[in-house]
């Protein structure tokens, strides 16, 4: 998905230290959920968790928005990214993705796509929709929206791989580990000795768990972790975790000890501390303002070409939205930079 922010700020995400950002070992703080000014996604809630003003990342996890439950014609227009991975994670709904490295793929839950921008890449989201009965047609069944909810989430790519060429993956046969009380499936990275084949580009955890009363989880403790409840409630280190606020457990735990109401699920993200200092704007991760904005007047500039495959389009063609295609033609405009260069956060 796109940034939705109508008028996003930089984002100076100053680099993390060995032990997490409230130093050493673990800790449970929570971080709550802001509600994001909508944009292009009309009366879709979405909720931000990532990036943080002193939590702005988690391992290499640079952004997270849930969104949804809704029943909304989710329509994201082309729009580029540089930088980053996307990993987009259906909690319910399809959704249809396209993008500039030619892929045309519809994702359902359980299934896990992977963008990596890269140098640049450009792509659309559209939810799939039930067939509208043309006029004359008489059946009416099915044309309730489905129900959208899902999770969208960047990873920053290190310096060394962040002009890589970009690159998109579709996993539908994901690990699935079981184990006293759980079952995992593994996103990206690994967790409880199952692996994910989704190529990441640094040391990185990332789990959808489900779980039921008293239940001890296995991590890595060179990591620092995350969680996200997203149905029931959990307690750990004394202390409720309900849906919504990022818990944020530090680093330094090697079991992760927690008491869960029935039916609980959550997403657990994890990584070694991103040691780079980070400039993100809008759906661009950079390291520097002028990068950013080169980034924009490239995206802004590749609007005129006549042809955006050619040679010197940094953020390429997303096939099929061309004037031919009504509703779905066009593409998102990049929004204003901020008048003002912001001076790097020291962390809180
Ligand atoms: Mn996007």
């Amino acid at each position: 998905m796109t940034n939705l922010e109508v008028r996003p700020v930089e984002e100076v995400c100053p680099p993390g230290q060995p032990g997490g950002y409230a130093g050493n070992g673990p800790c449970l703080q929570l971080w709550p959920a802001r509600e994001v000014p909508l944009g292009g996604v009309r009366a879709m809630n979405v909720f931000r968790t990532l990036p943080q003003r002193g939590l702005p990342t988690v391992g290499a996890w640079c952004f997270l928005d849930s969104f949804g439950p809704d029943r909304v014609a989710m329509s994201v227009l082309p729009h580029p990214h540089t930088g980053l991975q996307t990993v987009t994670w259906p909690l319910a709904g399809t959704i249809r993705h396209r993008d500039s490295v030619g892929s045309d793929v519809i994702v359902r839950p359980g299934e896990l796509n992977i963008m990596t921008a890269g140098n640049g890449v450009s792509h659309s989201e559209f939810a799939v929709l039930p067939h509208r009965p043309s006029p004359g047609e008489t059946s009416d069944a099915g044309t309730e929206l489905p129900l959208q909810r899902g999770l969208q989430l960047w990873v920053a790519l290190p310096d060394g791989e962040r002009h890589r060429a970009p690159a998109f993956e579709q996993h539908r046969d994901l690990p699935e580990v079981t184990g006293d009380g759980f079952t995992a499936t593994v996103m990206v990275g690994s967790f409880a000795g199952a692996a994910s084949p989704a190529t990441m580009y640094s040391p990185i955890v990332g789990a959808d768990i489900t779980c039921s009363g008293s239940v001890v989880l296995p991590l890595d403790p060179e990591f620092e972790h995350a969680v996200l409840v997203l149905d029931g409630g959990l307690t750990l280190d004394g202390q409720d975790v309900p849906p919504g606020p990022l818990g944020y457990l530090g680093t330094g735990r090697r079991l992760l000890e927690v008491e869960a109401l029935p039916g609980t699920r959550f997403i657990l993200l994890g990584g070694e501390p991103f040691q780079e200092e980070l400039l993100m704007w809008w759906n661009f991760v950079g390291r520097t303002h002028d990068e950013v904005a080169q980034a924009r007047q490239d995206w802004e500039d590749q609007a005129d070409l006549p042809d955006p495959t050619a040679e010197g389009s940094r953020f390429g063609l997303v096939r099929g939205h061309g004037p031919e295609a009504g509703a779905e033609a066009g593409r998102i405009p990049a929004p204003p930079l901020p008048g003002v260069r912001l001076r790097p956060r020291t962390r809180s």
